[in-house]
């Protein structure tokens, strides 16, 4: 019988966080690697276990690791940067990753739209490349001694290099002719494990827009590979977005399967026909992987069916959408969920039993299901119908205010604005401020936690945030700040603190989902209609402005992150949901404003992170998006100044949507490249205020008095002083109060010395 069942990938950090604590207490010398060794062994074969029992077919080796797959294949490949040279093993590996006192590590950044990041390999002309498949060939080896033959996970090499970066300047692709022939000598060593070996290869950078030179590299790759042994078998797969003009050359080469995603992208489905002419086997991608909802079986035959109006039953194989690397683990550990809202949810494990039963379903009708799994799809059947009835799901309240909802921003023209608010808040040009949060201290953190445990009631943690606000007003007043804030000291996380308090919001205890290296993020969930039951930040900020005289401003995150960092419902579109948030801030926001706070600040950390990644789709993406944070405020006086923070330095792409979110002053990430990045806010005649962080808070160095007067004087340059706001350019939760203090101090000194000499 043929094989019909297929996982791209699988989590691998352990469904207790197992390898993170073995790499931590590694890296903190507590154990040696050979411990760490043991934990991941222990671990693939679990996860090996896990999908076998469930039974699939198509298992992956290879997709464990232990920081990161692009990392690995850099060291296949021996693309090992200089600085490293010297080290040996996995010294060298974690170094790499995390660096060392002496070295710097590699870069790290986000893998396409989700929240995973992965280190950025270092490419240079001069460097020798050969091939080192140790770590592949271990694992594959393991697998076949644990009565496993998995298919092996590898990232493509146009993936490779689109994703790398140049040392020596110059185009990644120019690696290619060096790069081609060690996927070759790595496909021939793989030919030697077995009579037929599956590889996967992973070539996700054709799910974006890419130019003619690339697409021109397409045959050649996958004719010279596909042919390196009969051996092989190769399947080219890619995710999160369509791939129709990879596909349509991909057709044509010897390769014997295409893997794609039929959830995130319905342009796959104008693939159909030639994958079908081309006789090769489809793997497709129906259940999500990077979504926690339990798949719904007859909508998953449903695109099915359509599909096999194409493709032969014989060539097609039933997969995750992408790795499941990017969902939590196991239902199995989250004991204090609402169960009416867990029975909606499919983590990992859950998803490896949907996959079987949709092809058990799919190939051999329900007539061949046993009893048990007639049982199963009954309850699929029933969960997906209980949350589409459920009154947890349905807010009518919420419904009939979107429908009614008109005004969609606040009134007056930014110019018109910012003179009221210039008359009312009487700021100097180059007003200080800072970002929001200060640190997050040891005791504060402790107070947080046992609040929520219950050993602290109440007025007990009040009084602690109280201290911490009043310590902090202090320190801001006697260091000469003129727009201050309240530190955030009852938040654990933008997003959380927020999500904590919206009706509509789940949590999971343990859904955990790695992020990079041995950290773990554990995302809110969006499970019914958003509303605000009750004021979240007002107590606190009403507080802290009856502390002092000076401007409090007031802090809140935007809609547009909120929905970023959590995973959202999928029966209704991202912007009817975002929509629902930006209602619930815009509350928020009138309340504060009611309160007398003059200045409220409404934080879009994440809006980039939600870009699409096909140029074509980003128009609407930016149209709702926009829409969505100038709803959120919209309620917002005329004299009421909004401001924006944006942990990005790059506007290049975006400036005019930023210009159309019509904040009155945005702060945002620059300290790093000078003037430079903030060239085009210049350049497109950018009206509104922009506060370029002066330094960078991600270092632990104290910038001097003198560094950031010079600092203040490149941007001057660039815009004058009345449009300038000087601030750090991130929040400094993350520092240490005497960085911070030491920092502020020269700040302030420094916009003191550069207004005197101004008049
Ligand atoms: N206001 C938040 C803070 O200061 C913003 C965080 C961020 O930009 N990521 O922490
Ligand atoms: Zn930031």
């Amino acid at each position: 019988m043929s094989k019909n069942t297929y996982v791209v990938g699988f989590p691998r950090i352990g469904e207790q966080r197992e390898l993170k604590f073995a790499l931590e207490n590694y890296w903190a010398k507590k154990t040696n690697f050979s411990e760490v060794e043991k934990v991941a062994k222990e671990l693939k074969c679990k996860h090996w276990d896990y999908q076998k029992n469930a039974g699939i077919e198509h298992i992956s080796s290879n997709d464990f690791s232990f920081y990161d797959n692009m990392l690995d294949m850099a060291v296949t490949l021996s693309a090992i940067p200089k600085r490293f040279a010297h080290l040996q093993e996995e010294e060298r590996y974690f170094t790499m990753a995390r660096g060392d006192k002496d070295t710097v590590a590699m870069e790290m950044t986000k893998w396409f739209n989700t929240n995973y990041h992965y280190i950025v390999p270092e490419l240079s002309l001069e460097d020798r490349y050969k091939l080192n498949a140790d770590k592949l060939l271990k694992e594959y080896k393991e697998a076949k001694k644990h009565g496993l033959t998995c298919k092996i996970n590898i990232i493509g090499i146009l993936t490779f290099l689109g994703l790398s970066k140049r040392i020596d300047g110059g185009d990644t692709y120019e690696l290619y002719a060096k790069l081609l022939p060690i996927y070759e000598d790595l496909l021939k060593t793989i030919a030697e494990l077995d009579d037929t070996v599956i590889v996967q290869i992973d070539e996700p950078i054709f799910v974006k827009d890419m130019d003619t030179k690339v697409l021109s590299l397409i045959k050649p790759t996958y004719d010279r590979l596909a042919n390196v042994s009969t051996n092989i078998k190769i399947t080219v797969l890619t995710y999160f977005e369509h791939s129709c003009e990879a596909t349509r050359i991909l057709v044509n080469t010897p390769i014997w399967a295409i893997g794609l995603d039929f959830l995130y992208a319905n342009e796959n489905f104008d693939s159909l026909e030639l994958i079908a002419k081309s006789n090769k086997t489809l793997i497709a991608g129906v259940v999500d992987g990077r979504n926690i909802w339990k798949n719904d079986i007859e909508k998953s035959l449903n695109i099915l069916n359509e599909i096999a109006l194409h493709i032969h039953k014989n060539n097609l194989i039933i997969s995750s959408s992408c790795s499941l690397l990017h969902v939590p683990f196991h239902l199995k550990h989250e004991q204090k969920m609402n169960p009416e809202i867990k029975n909606w949810l499919s983590y990992g494990v859950e998803k490896l039993d949907e996959i079987a039963l949709i092809s058990k379903i799919f190939f051999h009708s329900k007539k061949a299901l046993h009893v048990t799994e007639l049982e199963y799809l009954e309850a699929n059947q029933k969960a997906n119908l209980s949350r589409k009835i459920s009154s947890l799901t349905h807010d009518t309240k919420v419904q009939e205010r979107i429908k009614h909802t008109k005004k969609y921003e606040r009134e007056g023209e930014y110019k018109q604005r910012i003179k009221l608010q210039k008359d009312k808040l009487q700021y100097l040009p180059l007003a200080t401020t800072t970002i929001g949060s200060f640190p997050q201290t040891p005791e504060i953190r402790h107070a947080r936690r046992e609040y929520k445990n219950g050993n602290l009631d109440e007025k007990g943690y009040e009084n602690e945030i109280k201290k911490y606000i009043d310590d902090c007003i202090t320190f801001q007043e006697k260091c000469g700040l003129e727009i201050l804030v309240h530190g955030e000291p009852e938040r654990n996380d933008m997003v959380e603190y927020f999500a904590e308090q919206l009706n509509g919001y789940g949590f999971s205890q343990n859904g955990w989902v790695q992020s990079y290296g041995s950290r773990c993020v554990k995302p809110p969930f969006i499970y019914g209609d958003i509303s605000r039951p009750k004021p979240m930040t007002l107590k606190w900020i009403r507080y802290a402005q009856s502390k002092t005289k000076k401007i409090m401003k007031g802090m809140l995150t935007g809609p547009v992150t909120i929905l970023n960092w959590s995973f959202v419902r999928d029966d209704m579109p991202r912007s009817e949901v975002s929509k629902q948030i930006a209602l619930g801030i815009c509350d928020e926001v009138d309340d504060l404003q009611k309160a007398g706070i003059q200045v409220i600040q409404v934080d879009e950390a994440a809006f980039k992170e939600g870009y699409p990644l096909r140029q074509a789709k980003v128009k609407t993406y930016e149209e709702w998006a926009v829409r969505d944070f100038k709803l959120s405020v919209s309620c917002a006086k005329q004299e009421t100044q909004i401001h924006t923070h944006m942990c990005y330095s790059e506007f290049n792409d975006i400036i005019a949507t930023i210009e159309a979110m019509d904040a009155d002053v945005i702060s945002i990430e620059t300290a790093r490249s000078g003037n430079e990045l903030l060239k085009i806010f210049a350049k497109v005649g950018y009206k509104q205020e922009v506060g370029p962080g002066v330094y960078d808070i991600h270092s632990t160095r104290i910038p001097s008095v003198k560094e950031i007067v010079t600092q203040i004087y490149s941007l001057l340059e660039v815009l004058p002083k009345e449009q300038l706001w000087i601030n750090p350019d991130c929040g400094l939760k993350t520092r240490k109060w005497k960085e911070v203090k030491l920092s502020l101090q020269n700040m302030v000194q420094a916009v003191q010395i550069v207004r005197e000499k101004l008049h």
